[in-house]
């Protein structure tokens, strides 16, 4: 027994401690909105690498309360440790996992190294033991380093320009201040690193094994997440190391398309995602900026979304049964519609050059961005007691 009042610790985008009650009051948050009544289900089996925060979570959450799917999840998290609370991602999971089970859903968990030759290994035996052929495959991991398991080498990411430097707009997450960020220029080791982590060299290991191992069942669907964001980004985001390892991401994808379409009658799509508050999206500079002047502009116009709302226009519109996706120019299903919208975008644009430290709370909604960061690791999310001491020490189930 380890129980302890739980504070939040927290140091710009890094946060060492987590709630257990208020990361299972979140995920409950999250299954309410996704849950439809178990006659509606349509049943299946899904492999979700990620599945433990973020937009990864939100589609285990969809697959399982709202289709009744049986969900193989995978995922690098901390259990926790003497006074150490466990990260944000492993309470998510127990919370996930008890409620799946609790509604009769298969719901099994790996946690480690998604990247490595173990972890691959491990999950093909639980889907042979455990599972069968599986319906959807779901790479949704973000990762600041990933070693080859070929090589050995371990490649890292990095959030940099390509080119030249870029000097723009950004907010303080230790203070508060409007100040400008200087994203420099990545070396071409440093662009080819954040291609070897962020790109498709893993999506398509993952995809290798499973057809190997005959594990994909006919017809099956294998998603992976893009961002592309609006112009006033792209100079470190869509232009810069991150979005080249999202176009080596969406390369594989086509490649990946046509393979399965041919062996198993299946597809490889990708889906170019809004951006939300998550760990992952908060170290990239300037983007919390953008995110909460966004998040204002369409929380006014009434159009916000969660990752839990994406995931289930995910289903209902694109992968879900009967529905058929709908593809932009370049064949990738676009859930940023809402975000990039041009009633949106020109608000953000007009907003852009306005903000500074004394308009940061009228010209966005960084109140409601630091909210939602505090709430990723359970803080701040009501209902929950934050004085009454919590067990932190939980297994996962
Ligand atoms: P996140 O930080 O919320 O979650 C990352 C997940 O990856 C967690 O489950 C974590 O445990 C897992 N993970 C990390 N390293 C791992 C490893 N080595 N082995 C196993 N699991 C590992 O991230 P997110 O923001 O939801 O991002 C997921 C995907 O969505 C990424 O491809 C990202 O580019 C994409 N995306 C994010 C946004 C956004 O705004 N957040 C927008 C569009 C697309």
């Amino acid at each position: 027994m380890a129980e302890q009042v739980v504070v939040p610790r927290m140091r710009g985008f890094i946060a060492t401690s987590a709630h257990p009650a208020g990361c299972a009051q979140m995920v409950a948050g999250q299954i309410a909105r996704a849950r439809r009544d178990a006659e509606g289900w349509t049943g299946g089996k899904a492999l979700i690498l990620g599945s433990s925060a973020g937009y990864g979570l939100a589609t285990r959450i969809v697959a399982a309360f709202r289709y009744g799917m049986d969900t193989l999840g995978v995922f690098y998290e901390r259990p926790a440790k003497g006074e150490r609370t466990a990260s944000a991602g492993w309470y998510n999971t127990r919370a996930f996992t008890e409620a799946a089970r609790a509604d009769g859903l298969k719901a099994v968990n790996i946690n480690g190294d998604a990247f490595s030759t173990e972890v691959l290994q491990q999950a093909l035996a639980t889907l042979k033991a455990e599972f069968g052929p599986i319906d959807l495959v779901v790479h949704s991991l973000a990762a600041p380093q990933r070693t080859d398991p070929v090589t050995g080498v371990t490649h890292r990411s990095v959030l940099k320009a390509i080119g030249q430097s870029v000097q723009e707009k950004t907010v303080d997450l230790y203070t508060g201040e409007v100040v400008i960020a200087d994203v420099p220029v990545a070396t071409d080791e440093e662009i080819e690193g954040t291609v070897a982590v962020m790109g498709g060299a893993d999506l398509e290991r993952w995809v290798d094994a499973l057809l190997e191992a005959g594990l994909l069942a006919r017809n099956a669907k294998v998603m992976a997440y893009s961002y592309i964001g609006p112009h006033v980004t792209w100079p470190y985001y869509h232009h810069g190391t991150i979005g080249r390892a999202k176009a080596d991401l969406e390369a594989t994808c086509k490649r990946l398309d046509a393979r399965l379409a041919r062996e198993i009658e299946g597809h490889c799509y990708v889906s170019v995602n809004k951006s939300i508050v998550t760990q992952a999206a908060s170290a990239i500079p300037i983007v919390p900026l953008y995110v909460s002047v966004a998040y204002g502009v369409m929380k006014e116009q009434g159009v916000h979304e969660e990752a839990i709302d994406q995931m289930i226009r995910l289903f209902e519109d694109h992968i879900g049964p009967g529905a058929e996706p709908t593809f932009d120019a370049q064949g990738r299903i676009r859930l940023d519609d809402r975000e990039m919208h041009e009633d949106i975008q020109q608000v953000v644009t007009a907003r852009w050059p306005r903000i500074d430290t004394d308009h940061l709370d009228t010209l966005t909604d960084w109140a409601g961005c630091q909210l939602a960061f505090r709430q990723l690791f359970g803080f701040d999310v009501p209902g929950v007691d934050y004085d009454a001491p919590v067990e932190i020490d939980l297994p996962l189930p």
